[in-house]
């Protein structure tokens, strides 16, 4: 349709930001409204409250400091005025003229000028003045005026947004198509659509302003409700389609149980017992599993999936083990080949992973391919060195990878002995990810989640401390102490060499450590009080002129240990650039206890298991993630002794990572930290959405809606499930339904066209 405002140039720019439609315009919500019913008079505000204000251009001034440039601008009405003050704010000189009329929205603070207030770095907004058109004044004061993310520069700024919708609310009025039940609207006292747009951009005078801040006003609600509707509807399809796919359905008889009996090391633990029961249960079940093993670290993943894939083998299957890391995987190769010594069948393990040298990569995949290995444990090198399975039943992937990984899969060869020609492998997903049940249950819904919410018993708490740089010394004392009790000790570093942040060694992008660099406080949150004020805040480069150098190294650190603090103990080196013997040679010493210290970087954040390693030192801990800090802390604690974790910490640690330092020794539990984890980083980066494949939301915010995630899910079952014949129609009319499966197929090609767990 034709939008006004929306000319060829605009529409190309609008499509850079993925705004295709008039819908997707509409979808297009205020980031935060500022109240302009009521703005507020000066001479009534009072230091400390946030305040929306409309006042007159005094005079604006640009002060060169030694620091940074500062613009001050200052406003007024009749005889009082303010002063408004950005940092670093060259760029506006020249935007304000005596005379005009300006919105800002800010925190009121003293200042010591004759006007006694001013804000710091405000939000404004210049308005029209009184010869412009009654319209474009009737959209900005007056009103709650909605403020958007800019869709293109200035040109697409708030102001242009809220003049294309409101034309374009006003040009479908009446003609927007519902898209849910009207019954089920009612039921759940939502709005219809067309009102909800309407309001959530232009809400109606008396609305909640708290409620509107918060995106809960019935509008919002309604179209965040609509967003998670159509995710989970389309999760429970794919659900449905998996249980009609035809898979293995695996025999778990006497011979089975005692297979898996002989080689348990352990008595498993309740939640073992409980997990391995509901993969089990799958793994008999005619189609395929997709399962995900949710557990904190060291909660005993591994040994359950190993439990699986003994059942896959007692059936003539292989079973195939993915881990992210070679490291990782040559670990579960070896813990694997001491656990299935006891094992009467002496069933054949092989390990795959991409350094090994050609000829040996050769022989492993001929083994695989001819069904002689019957175990296989590797990593991505399993996709991609055109692996060919014999008759493949049952995949295990271990962290971090989630979706898209079985398409890719060479699968079977041939059916196996009772699988039905064409049957898909079962998949087990596993992750260390504390994702809080529900989310996970309503996230994955295409996944039945199990989880391991205990630990295996003797495990004795982790004692964590805080300590400043400057003290190392004390720490390599105690390391030294800890190593003559007879014990082990990491100590990781944030880079490999140099002291340069460009060596990444996972791909934790999504967990993307800080800098040391803080940007200047966004307007409306705290401002740090004290004398400080006046000429704060120090940009990143001021405060922290070397932010980027200075790092310590492992290669570096490890010579320096070696030959001073730590001479005479046994100091071994691992980092993601050693090639995978190397690795694995010196893995395997640590394990055994020939290495007392290891100084690593990141690469054994994940999985490594040495339960006789009682001490982690992080040096540069605020440079970590909480999902890292708290990924490395497991690495000890896996035994019965006391252990300890120790995070060192560099020159300067900004806010957030003060927060993270303090959450890390306030608390050990995955869950808590990973809420605030989701609570520092927005759900986005903490899933990784890219990465994960997970969709993006245009409206929904998982974290704050959790509540209607979940309403949606049951809606959404209750949906696709209607009752039987004769038991109760299903909700809605036929032409109601219908329109919600068109647009679940719309929906869900377009926004989540990429989420295929396989
Ligand atoms: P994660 O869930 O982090 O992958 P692991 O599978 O590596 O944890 O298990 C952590 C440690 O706990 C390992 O040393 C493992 O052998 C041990 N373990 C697992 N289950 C039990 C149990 N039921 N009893 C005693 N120790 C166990
Ligand atoms: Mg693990």
């Amino acid at each position: 349709m034709y939008v006004r405002g929306v000319g060829p140039k605009v529409a190309e720019m609008l499509a850079a930001k993925d705004i295709q439609t008039a819908e997707d315009l509409l979808y297009h919500l205020p980031f935060r409204y500022e109240d302009r019913q009521n703005p507020r008079s000066l001479d009534e505000l009072k230091t400390g409250e946030m305040a929306s204000v409309i006042a007159e251009v005094r005079g604006s001034i640009l002060l060169r400091t030694r620091k940074a440039p500062i613009f001050e601008l200052t406003v007024g009405q009749g005889r009082c005025a303010m002063k408004c003050v950005w940092f670093n704010g060259s760029y506006l000189s020249g935007k304000f003229h005596a005379g005009q009329t300006v919105a800002v929205y800010g925190r009121v603070e003293p200042s010591r000028s004759s006007s006694n207030l001013k804000m710091i770095q405000p939000q404004f907004e210049l308005l029209p003045d009184e010869g412009a058109d009654a319209e474009t004044r009737l959209l900005e004061v007056g009103r709650i005026t909605p403020v958007y993310e800019s869709l293109g520069g200035a040109r697409l700024a708030s102001r242009w947004q809220r003049r294309t919708i409101f034309h374009l609310l006003e040009a479908v009025r009446g003609a927007v198509p519902e898209c849910l039940p009207r019954a089920m609207l009612a039921r759940l006292d939502l709005p219809d659509r067309e009102t909800s747009l309407r309001e959530v951009h232009f809400p109606p005078e008396g609305t909640p302003f708290a409620q509107l801040q918060a995106s809960a006003t019935p509008a919002h609600r309604r179209l965040i409700f609509e967003e998670l509707f159509f995710l989970e509807l389309g999760l429970e399809l794919k659900r449905r389609r998996m249980r009609e796919r035809a898979g293995i359905a695996f025999a778990t008889n006497d011979k089975v149980r005692e297979a898996i009996r002989e080689v348990l090391p352990f008595h498993p633990t309740a939640a073992q017992k409980r997990a391995l029961g509901e993969i089990v249960g799958d793994m008999r079940q005619p189609n395929p599993m997709r399962r995900l093993l949710q557990g904190d670290v060291g909660s005993g993943k591994t040994i359950v999936a190993l439990q699986a894939m003994l059942v896959a083998l007692e059936n003539g299957y292989q079973a195939a083990l993915m881990a992210p890391t070679e490291i990782l995987a040559t670990q579960h190769f070896l813990a694997a080949r001491k656990l299935l010594e006891r094992s009467s069948r002496k069933p054949r393990i092989v390990l795959l992973t991409g350094s090994l040298d050609e000829d040996r990569k050769r022989r492993t995949r001929g083994e695989i391919n001819r069904g002689e290995a019957q175990l296989v444990i590797g990593t991505h090198a399993l996709i991609e060195e055109k692996v060919e399975f014999d008759r493949l039943g049952l995949v295990v992937v271990d962290e971090q990878h989630r979706f898209g990984v079985l398409q890719r899969f060479k699968l079977m060869k041939k059916p196996g002995p009772d699988g039905a020609p064409g049957a898909e492998p079962d998949m087990l997903v596993m992750t260390a990810t504390p994702i809080p049940r529900t989310l996970a249950l309503s996230l994955y819904g295409d996944l039945d989640v199990s989880v391991l919410d205990e630990m295996p018993p003797g495990r004795t708490p982790i004692v964590t401390r805080r300590v400043p740089g400057e003290e190392a010394e004390k720490v390599w004392d105690f390391v030294r102490k800890q190593v003559g009790q007879g014990r082990q000790a990491y100590i990781v570093y944030p880079v490999i060499e140099g002291s340069k942040d460009d060596q990444p060694e996972l791909d934790f992008s999504h967990d993307d450590p800080e800098i040391g660099i803080e940007t200047p406080p966004a307007p409306g949150r705290s401002v740090r009080k004290g004398k400080t004020a006046e000429l704060f805040p120090k940009t990143a480069l001021e405060a922290n002129p070397s932010a980027k150098s200075g790092l310590k190294s492992a290669v570096e650190m490890h010579q320096k240990l070696r030959a001073g603090p730590l001479a005479g103990l046994r100091v071994g080196l691992l980092h993601g650039r050693l090639d995978a013997d190397e690795k694995e040679i010196v893995m395997r010493r640590f394990q055994r206890g020939e290495i007392d210290v290891l100084v690593a970087t990141t690469v054994i954040e994940v999985g490594v298991d040495v339960p006789n390693a009682t001490v982690m030192v992080v040096e540069h801990a605020e440079r970590f993630g909480l999902a890292q800090l708290h990924q490395l802390r497991g690495r000890v604690g896996r035994g019965a002794a006391k252990s300890y974790c120790i995070l060192m910490t560099g020159a300067r640690v900004s806010e957030q990572g003060e927060e993270r330092l303090n959450a890390m020794v306030r608390t050990q539990d995955g869950f808590e930290l990973a809420e605030l984890d989701l609570n520092l980083r927005g759900p986005g980066e903490f899933f990784g959405t890219r990465q994960a494949g997970m969709p993006e939301f245009r409206v929904a915010n998982l974290l704050r809606d959790r509540q209607l995630l979940e309403l949606a899910k049951i809606e959404a079952s209750r949906f696709a499930n209607p009752p039987a014949p004769g038991r109760g129609a299903p909700e809605g009319t036929e032409a109601e339904r219908a329109r919600v499966w068109a647009r679940l197929k719309e929906a869900w090609q377009r926004r989540y066209g990429l989420v295929e767990a396989g």
